[in-house]
Order: structure tokens, then C-alpha cells, then sequence
């Protein structure tokens, strides 16, 4: 089985629906209140579990009753957490807002996940072990470079979602196996809008490059190679929370595997679209019979990567 470390964040998600979002000042009165467990890492985690594979989570909870449902969330899921600190204070939490056009506001408070500066000798010992290390940026710059650097020199392929999109150091894509941003985080990268161009600035730095598209699907580009497009299917999205983390997730499944990079991401973007057509964050990941069913199976078998 394909066997993935994530090192990243968990955050409780605190969702209030309200018809119209309160300007500065001003109270409203809301229709529904969710906790929703997530987090980039966390959800990722659960994608690439829920996808097939033996997947391992690094980061921190708080010693708070959200950090006890944010483990159980991702065991429940059948992501390892030995290596899931619990911290002193509170976990990370995300307070969202969205109104009746599905427009929101987000405040993220790190909590917990800002408390994890550096890896030990536990978490290079995983690391050592994995066919890939997932990364986004919610945890401290420093510990996202720190484990792509740990990864490179052990050999491990890294995969990096640049979100929030921010520059990113110089350090950390020399690090970069394999960059996966949405079309936004790859303009705010490079300054280029049209994604082809953006992926084509973005290989001068990393070998490997495949940006969301939404509803349009996924590019991918690799240096010596023509860039090209897997559509993503046509569907009714009602939900399209952690689309890119299922995409990601099911992405490095694959690609563990050892399956050819067009398969890898026809069968991401299978996964991504159905967890759009259910609500919710981790709950909408689908599992690895469902992709099968939508998309054909993976033979699980690996075959020589291209
Ligand atoms: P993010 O969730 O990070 O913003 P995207 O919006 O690019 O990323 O979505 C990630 C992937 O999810 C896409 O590449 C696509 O495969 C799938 N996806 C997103 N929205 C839809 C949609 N409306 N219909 C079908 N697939 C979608």
C-alpha cells in the first residue's frame, strides 16, 4: 500500500450560514452553527486514507475537546496519529461565515498547529519510511521546509499545496518534487494569470507542476514534456470545500502507485468530484470503491513510473 506522511495542519472548522454577512460594528442573527473538523493536512490526510493509502499524520491538536474530536475524526478515517503532538492550549480553529450567495469570511487561529516548530527523530523516522511527504503551508514556515528538505535528502518525493498562497522561500521549492497549486495560489506564485504560462514560470523552479482548475479540471507540466489538461467530470457541485485536498490526496494515492501521471490525475479529479456533489469537508471524501466505481479501478499494482 502506498504509504504517505502528511505534515500539516488540523483545524476545527466553526461555520455559521447567515443570510448576510455582519459588517464591522453590526450583529446578525444566524441560521445554522457547524463544527466541521479540517485543516489542510488533516484533510489531505483523511483524502489519501479514504483513496487506499497507509497514511500518517504530523502536526499538533490542543489539550481541548476540539483536539480530541480532530484525532478521532482522522482515526476514524484510518490515519495513523502517533505522531499527532497534543499541545497545551487550544487547537487550531477556522471561524467561517457564509451567507445565503455562498460568499464567506475566514478567520484562521493556528492554535496548536503554531506550535509545531521542528521535526524530531520520530517524525524523520516516518518520514525515512514514506513514498511521499504532503505539505501545505498552515503549519510554521520553518518545520514546511525543514521536512521537504528532511524528505529530499532521505529521497522521499515531496508534494506541495502552496496554501495560503504566500512567496514561498527559495529553500523550500528546491525541496519541491511535485507543486500543486489551485489556479489562484499559481498566479499569486508568479504573476502570470493563464495557468499555462504560470505552470511554465513555475517549472523553472520545480520539476513537476499541476494546477486546479475548478470545474475546468487539472493541468499538468513537467520540464521536457508538453503540458496538457485532464477535464474534470461534469457534475453538480454543492459543496466544493477541500476539493483540492481530495484532488491532492487521491493525486499522491495514485501516483504511489506507481500509475501513469494522466491515469494518476483522471482518477484525482474522479475523487475531487465527487466529494463536490456532497457537502462537508473530510465527511465528503469519497472512498477508494467509490473513485473505482466513477472512474474504473486502479489495479493497485505498481507499474513503472513515467
Ligand atoms: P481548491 O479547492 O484548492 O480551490 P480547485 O477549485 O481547483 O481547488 O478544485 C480542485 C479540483 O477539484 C479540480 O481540479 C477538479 O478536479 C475538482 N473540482 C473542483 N470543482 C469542481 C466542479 N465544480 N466540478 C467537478 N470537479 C471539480
Amino acid at each position: 500500500m502506498t504509504s504517505i506522511v502528511v505534515l500539516g495542519s488540523t483545524n476545527m472548522d466553526l461555520v455559521a450560514f447567515v443570510s448576510r454577512a455582519p459588517a464591522r460594528g453590526e450583529t446578525v442573527t444566524g441560521r445554522e452553527f457547524r463544527t466541521i473538523p479540517g485543516g489542510k493536512g488533516a484533510n489531505q490526510a483523511v483524502a489519501a486514507a479514504h483513496a487506499g493509502g497507509d497514511v500518517s499524520m504530523i502536526g499538533a491538536v490542543g489539550n481541548d475537546e476540539f483536539g480530541v474530536r480532530l484525532r478521532a475524526t482522522l482515526e476514524a478515517s484510518g490515519v495513523e496519529t502517533d505522531l499527532l503532538r497534543t499541545v497545551e492550549g487550544p487547537s487550531g480553529t477556522a471561524h467561517i461565515v457564509v451567507d445565503d450567495e455562498g460568499g464567506n469570511a475566514i478567520v484562521v487561529v493556528p492554535g496548536a498547529n503554531g506550535t509545531v516548530s521542528s521535526l524530531d527523530h520520530g517524525d524523520e523516522a516516518l518520514i525515512a519510511n514514506a513514498g511521499a511527504l504532503l505539505l501545505q503551508l498552515e503549519l510554521p514556515l520553518s518545520v514546511v521546509v525543514e521536512g521537504a528538505v528532511t524528505a529530499r535528502r532521505l529521497g522521499v518525493r515531496t508534494v506541495l499545496t502552496p496554501a495560503p498562497a504566500q512567496q514561498l522561500p527559495a529553500e523550500l521549492l528546491a525541496a519541491t518534487d511535485l507543486l500543486v497549486p489551485n489556479e489562484h495560489e499559481a498566479a499569486a506564485l508568479t504573476g502570470v494569470a493563464d495557468p499555462r504560462s504560470a505552470a511554465t514560470a513555475l517549472l523553472a523552479q520545480v520539476p513537476e507542476v499541476v494546477i486546479t482548475l475548478g470545474a475546468a479540471g487539472a493541468l499538468y507540466a513537467a520540464r521536457d514534456t508538453e503540458p496538457f489538461t485532464v477535464p474534470a467530470p461534469r457534475v453538480r457541485a454543492v459543496d466544493t470545500t477541500a476539493a483540492g485536498d481530495t484532488f491532492v490526496g487521491a493525486l499522491a494515492v495514485a501516483l504511489g502507485e506507481g500509475r501513469p501521471v494522466r491515469e494518476a490525475m483522471a482518477w484525482a479529479s474522479t475523487a475531487a468530484a465527487l466529494s463536490v456533489q456532497r457537502e462537508g469537508a473530510s465527511s465528503s471524501m469519497p472512498y477508494r470503491s467509490e473513485i473505482d466505481a466513477a472512474h474504473g479501478p486502479l489495479s493497485g499494482q505498481e507499474v513503472d513510473a513515467v
